[in-house]
């Protein structure tokens, strides 16, 4: 299966609560390398790229330009994944037939192996 994961919020502590139209590129760049991991949801990303039958994707809404500092952040925490996309979209609810958001179904899956 092919898994994507969010980063800000799900492979680290929520962020907190800022202004964000009126955070700098530096700002941004400050907080990505501050930002504490969610280890819990690390160790899962991992064991699915482990079990070596998962096409595991890194999907954030950060851009592109950012893309050093998060890398970076990803080495340091450990993640394991086989590809990284910026510039998600953002919005409150997402519908698709393709793909589920089940904290269950990702549990079916790490009790699988
Ligand atoms: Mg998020």
């Amino acid at each position: 299966m092919r898994l994507a994961f969010d980063i800000d919020g799900t492979l680290t502590e929520p962020l907190p609560p800022w202004d964000w139209t009126k955070v700098t590129p530096a700002q941004y760049v400050e907080l990505y390398k501050s930002l504490k991991p969610n280890q819990e949801v690390i160790s899962a990303v991992n064991c699915l790229y482990y079990q070596d039958i998962h096409d595991i994707w890194i999907w954030t809404s950060r851009d592109v330009y950012f893309a050093e500092v998060t890398e970076q952040w990803l080495r340091r925490n450990d993640v394991h994944y086989n590809r990284i996309f910026y510039n998600k979209l953002f919005v409150d609810i997402l519908l698709d037939d393709k793909s589920t958001s089940s904290l269950n179904e990702l549990e079916r899956m790490l009790k699988r192996v």
